[in-house]
């Protein structure tokens, strides 16, 4: 069967680019062929860069024929919107930056665009990064591509999507507290959330700064680690970026993984709600590095528990704090209101979803004199508290497998009036995120029914090499 162009992998689409076999304008007009036929119904795209693209392929085909193609020229790629991509309209999701082109860009997708790569759009998300289901989008929710009565999953539902759609051939998005992961594993795709300080934060809207990540979406591991090897590393805009050197990310896929010691983390197979059919698929994948000769470990994280109020203590905090730089004045939509406090209050009222607002309004409080030491300093006391839990494990795993959601993807409206329930929908992700480990989802499998599955694998800090090779194996299995 002769495949679509949009449907290649990163590294298939690298192989035909050099090879002849198409052009990168083939390649991106395939891409554009499907994001026009499913747009509608999937909203995956808020911003799409038709006529930039286009001319960006035509400057890529050049440098391909010169032999001065990089790993990523000429590879169509969307980012989520909540990344600013300069000239790019980059609106976050929220009607507040409708008119936002941002003179400037994250330092991610510069390396990425200065290598050749093809902006084809920016990816519909929840506002600001602020879910986990792509319902608080104020541009409308993202639909599973699997089935479309169901939730692409969030915040980065649009790219997760997009990417299993094969309407891009990979996306650039954030992960604060499981926004790749998540809606990775309800899309069927391949997420990465790096360490936090692996690559440069800078350019990204701030969400929770001391949580916030960029990683690749993708169809594959091995897709991954090629992006990880173009974008990770120190940036001198983002003094959060740490020093280590980029390790060979591609090159490491293939070490074997025998006599490595997988850690199953009991508190996460011990959760309400958990669906019999993700626990027999997370069971499969444990049998299958049985196989590979790992050993397997049982361990305990005991203070797992407390992520998701630890976590929705410090994420609101920060989330309240960095918004209030959009205020109607210095970035795009400003009422017209002539009171200046007004101009203010209906800018804000009108350019922020409901979930926004009350994050809003909860960090605010937390934040507040007299309650700071109660709730912001105490959660942080208590995120230290997660991370020790990890670090001691490390001391005797190579890695932690665990499902990436309890659940697969849920139906549209179905939690949409429950914020504690969406909340709660992070319980598998939001560990490693407030501990600041790296951690990939991959697909393992579906259900009955036809929805994706997704395990999680977890590394220790700075680690991505090793959960790369492990995804890698599993991922080889499958085929
Ligand atoms: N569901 C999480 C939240 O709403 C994830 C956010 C993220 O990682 N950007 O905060």
């Amino acid at each position: 069967m002769i495949m679509n162009l949009n449907e290649l992998t990163l590294t298939q689409a690298q192989e035909g680019l050099r090879a002849k076999k198409f052009t990168s304008v083939e390649l991106t007009q395939a891409c554009f062929d499907r994001i026009k036929k499913r747009n509608k119904e999937i909203n995956a795209f808020i911003t799409v860069c038709d006529e930039s693209a286009l001319q960006e392929a035509m400057a890529a085909d050049k440098l391909i024929a010169s032999e001065k193609a990089q790993p990523l020229t000429g590879i169509p790629f969307a980012v989520k919107d909540a990344i600013t991509t300069a000239d790019v309209r980059s609106t976050g999701a929220a009607k507040i930056l409708d008119n936002y082109v941002p003179p400037f860009e994250a330092t991610v997708i510069t390396k990425i665009r200065s290598q050749g790569g093809v902006l084809l759009g920016k990816n519909n998300c929840d506002a600001f990064g602020h879910g986990a289901s792509n319902e608080n989008s104020m541009y409308g929710p993202v639909r599973n591509p699997h089935d479309t009565s169901k939730v692409a999953g969030g915040s980065s539902g649009g790219s997760a999507a997009a990417v299993a759609d094969h309407q891009c051939i990979y996306a650039i998005a954030e992960d604060t507290g499981g926004s790749i992961r998540q809606p990775a594993s309800f899309c069927g795709v391949v997420g990465l959330r790096p360490s936090y300080g692996r690559n440069s934060r800078y350019g990204i809207m701030p969400m929770a700064s001391s949580l916030d990540t960029v990683g690749p979406i993708t169809k594959t591991v091995e897709d991954t680690a090629i992006i990880m090897e173009a974008i990770a590393g120190q940036d001198p805009k983002d003094a959060t970026t740490v020093y280590d050197t980029v390790p060979d990310y591609s090159k490491g896929l293939t070490k074997s993984i025998e006599d490595l010691v997988v850690g199953i983390p009991k508190e996460y197979f011990d959760v309400p709600g958990m669906d019999k059919e993700v626990a027999s698929s997370i069971e499969k994948q444990i049998e299958k590095l049985k196989k590979f000769g790992c050993k397997i470990k049982e361990v305990s994280l005991p203070y797992t528990k407390y992520s998701i109020a630890v976590y929705y203590i410090i994420v609101p905090s920060e989330d309240s704090s960095n918004l209030a730089r959009l205020d109607g004045v210095r970035y795009g939509v400003r009422a017209n209101e002539k009171d200046l406090f007004d101009l203010y209050a209906v800018s804000r009222a009108q350019g922020f979803p409901e979930e926004v607002k009350r994050r809003i309004l909860i960090g605010t409080y937390a934040l507040s004199a007299g309650y700071y030491d109660a709730y912001y300093k105490k959660a942080q006391q208590v995120r230290t508290l997660i991370k020790e839990d990890f670090e001691k494990v490390f001391e005797d795993v190579d890695v932690l497998l665990t499902p990436t959601s309890p659940f697969p993807a849920f139906g549209i409206g179905e939690k949409a009036n429950d914020p504690l329930a969406l909340y709660l929908a992070d319980v598998m992700v939001s560990p490693a995120a407030v501990a600041g480990m790296p951690a990939l989802s991959i697909p393992a499998g579906t259900t009955k029914t036809g929805l994706p599955v997704g395990v999680q694998l977890i590394g220790g800090r700075l680690q991505e090499a090793t959960v790369l090779q492990f995804g890698y194996a599993l991922e080889q299995e499958s085929s």
